[in-house]
């Protein structure tokens, strides 16, 4: 089991805490629930008819709470890598991670303060594989952050999905799938 913290509670954020909790991992989300999901009316998230963003939220917040994540409503203040770790601190927490997934939405100050933050044009972003990797090993960038300019609750959760499979993967060894099938009765 590894302990993974993920600063951001939107739907990039909530996506990947949602597979690493399934996968029997120590999961922390700090996030103080100020998305600007809150200010979107989503008519464009496939398999889900139209919904507030603040509703989507609350359905998504539940999820990943039911499936173990812990969610801090604090405001992350600082990271930083110790001994090959991630030390995570609010003004009333401190956590200590093997992997730091950062989705701070469109500012990234603890980006920038990790030097990964890149300026291309009027946008901030940090330079990411496909599946949200940094130059800093075990640390991730996704959603918002990593694609200003493809802004998409959808594109977000989908990047939160990979960059947790992406740490499933590495955790095991080889390639992993989260698939269900419908219960036979
Ligand atoms: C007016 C408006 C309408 C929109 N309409 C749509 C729409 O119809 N369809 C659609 O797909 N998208 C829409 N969007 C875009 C959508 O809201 C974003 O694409 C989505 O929220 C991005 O998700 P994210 O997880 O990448 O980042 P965000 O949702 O920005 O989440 C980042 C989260 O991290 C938190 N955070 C940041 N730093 C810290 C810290 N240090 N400590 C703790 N927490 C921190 C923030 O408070 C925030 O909750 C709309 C956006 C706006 C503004």
């Amino acid at each position: 089991m590894a302990s993974i913290v993920v600063v951001g509670d939107g739907p990039g954020g909530l996506s990947a805490a949602l597979f690493l909790a399934r996968a029997n991992n120590s999961v922390v989300v700090f996030g103080t629930d100020n998305t600007v999901m809150n200010f979107a009316f989503l008519n464009n998230y496939l398999g889900i008819e139209g919904i507030s963003g603040t509703d989507f939220q609350t359905k998504a917040r539940m999820q990943v709470t039911d499936a173990g994540v812990q969610l801090v409503n604090e405001e992350v203040l600082s990271v930083e890598t110790t001994d090959g770790k991630f030390v995570v601190r609010t003004d009333d927490t401190e956590q200590t991670a093997d992997y730091l997934i950062l989705s701070e939405g469109k500012s990234m100050p603890l980006a920038n303060s990790l030097g990964i933050q890149i300026t291309s044009g009027e946008d901030d972003l940090v330079s990411v594989d496909r599946d949200g990797r940094t130059e800093i090993s075990r640390l991730y960038v996704i959603g918002r952050s990593a694609r200003p300019t493809r802004s998409q609750a959808i594109i977000s959760a989908g990047d939160g999905a990979a960059a947790a499979l992406d740490i499933l993967a590495e955790l095991e060894g080889k390639d992993v799938q989260d698939w269900d099938s419908p219960p036979k009765d």
